[in-house]
């Protein structure tokens, strides 16, 4: 019988883990490594949190946003990292304040050490959590118990890199509700509107983009916007595809004195007589749970303690992506992923 079985060997579940070092913890993952997405994410030097950080960054609940970064801020990872010997960098060329490491393997080594005194169970698929005085978890391998449970198993993108909707399962059978679930920080297909991006495939521009949903402030995001062959992607349109939900955005193609329109661009803007500073459109879609970085929706944040202990079932902690809580393109989603470990396992640690 563990004390506590991690589900996920990801970003928050490795952090989790190496929090509790004086409990007898298991570690269960169906990919065959620790850290997957840590490993690619950045162009592999993973892009691990960001200078400017607060709740406005987020789709989620703002006040327990806010709650969880002021447990455990940039600075705090920043310190964290640094007194393991990992010390990320600045570099704003894509997005402001991005922090991005020498390389992704130095902050997989800096995990797999701490988490040293775990049992680690790798190629391990979990395909059912029931609970009878303890938690018991049923794998492809056989089954194992633990007091408390962590679900730390992620959103649905990335199936190649282990996703599986294990976490929402759980959380189903326990009585969490789960918001609608949708891909994220992913690029758009489009209408015949907008069919002439097509053939500027490969060019990219400075765009500064306006949303305004239904109930929702409205968000000006600012960055590089990429023409493809499907449509439209780069920087800020992934971060526009967190909070678009229906109806036109505007596009302003030259949003400062500095910006500067390729040759082809501008020829196209003409052809199709198109409003440089005030372009509506309206994505067909997106590509979808394959290329979405992230999963917007999750475990209702309402049914959690500031700890991300649930309400509703005791032992039992989602921490991460599995959450209803989602971040730009800049490194909000690791930040996240570690401050809402921190959170849980500050309280794990005190019981
Ligand atoms: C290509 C790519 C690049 C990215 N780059 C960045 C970046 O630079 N900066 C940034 O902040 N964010 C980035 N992200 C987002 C970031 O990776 C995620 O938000 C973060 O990893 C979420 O952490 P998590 O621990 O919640 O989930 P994950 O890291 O997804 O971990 C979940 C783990 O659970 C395991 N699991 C799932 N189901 C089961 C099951 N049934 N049984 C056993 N194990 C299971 C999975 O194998 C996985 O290892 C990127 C994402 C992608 C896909």
């Amino acid at each position: 019988m563990y004390d506590v079985l991690v589900l996920g060997a990801g970003a928050s579940g490795i952090m989790a883990a190496s929090q509790l070092y004086n409990h007898k913890v298991c570690i269960v993952d169906s990919n065959s490594k620790i850290g997957e997405k840590i490993k690619i994410s950045g162009g592999s030097k993973c892009n691990i949190t960001n200078e400017y950080l607060d709740e406005s960054y987020y789709l989620g609940d703002k006040a327990f946003i806010k709650e969880t970064l002021t447990t455990f801020s940039n600075k705090d990872l920043l310190k964290f990292l640094s007194s393991n010997n990992v010390k990320p960098k600045i570099n704003p060329k894509i997005v402001k304040g991005t922090y991005f490491c020498n390389s992704s393997e130095d902050v997989l080594n800096m995990f797999s050490s701490l988490i040293s005194h775990c049992t680690l169970k790798l190629d391990t698929k979990v395909s059912d959590i029931s609970y009878d005085k303890h938690y018991v978890i049923k794998t492809n391998k056989g089954t194992l118990q633990a007091k408390k449970l962590i679900i730390a198993s992620g959103g649905l993108s990335y199936a190649s890199l282990g996703a599986s909707d294990i976490g929402f399962t759980c959380a189903k059978f326990f009585g969490h509700s789960i918001n609608k679930l949708n891909p994220a920080l992913v690029g758009f297909t489009v209408q015949k509107d907008q069919f002439w991006f097509k053939e500027l495939s490969g060019l990219s521009v400075d765009a500064k983009i306006t949303i305004s949903n239904k109930n929702q402030d409205i968000k000006i995001l600012e960055g590089k916007m990429l023409f493809t062959h499907k449509g439209c992607s780069g920087p800020v349109i992934l971060s526009t595809s967190l909070y678009w939900q229906k109806g036109n955005f505007t596009i302003d193609f030259l949003p400062s004195k500095n910006s500067y329109l390729p040759k082809r661009v501008r020829a196209a803007i003409k052809a199709n007589d198109i409003d440089v500073h005030n372009y509506a459109m309206s994505p067909a879609g997106n590509f979808g749970y394959t290329k979405a970085e992230v999963t917007k929706g999750g475990i209702n944040t309402n049914e959690l303690t500031n700890s991300f202990q649930s309400k509703l079932q005791k032992d039992l902690y989602f921490i991460g992506e599995v959450v209803d809580v989602t971040g730009e393109l800049g490194g909000y989603n690791f930040q996240w992923a570690f401050s809402s470990a921190i959170c849980c396992t500050n309280e794990i640690k005190a019981i």
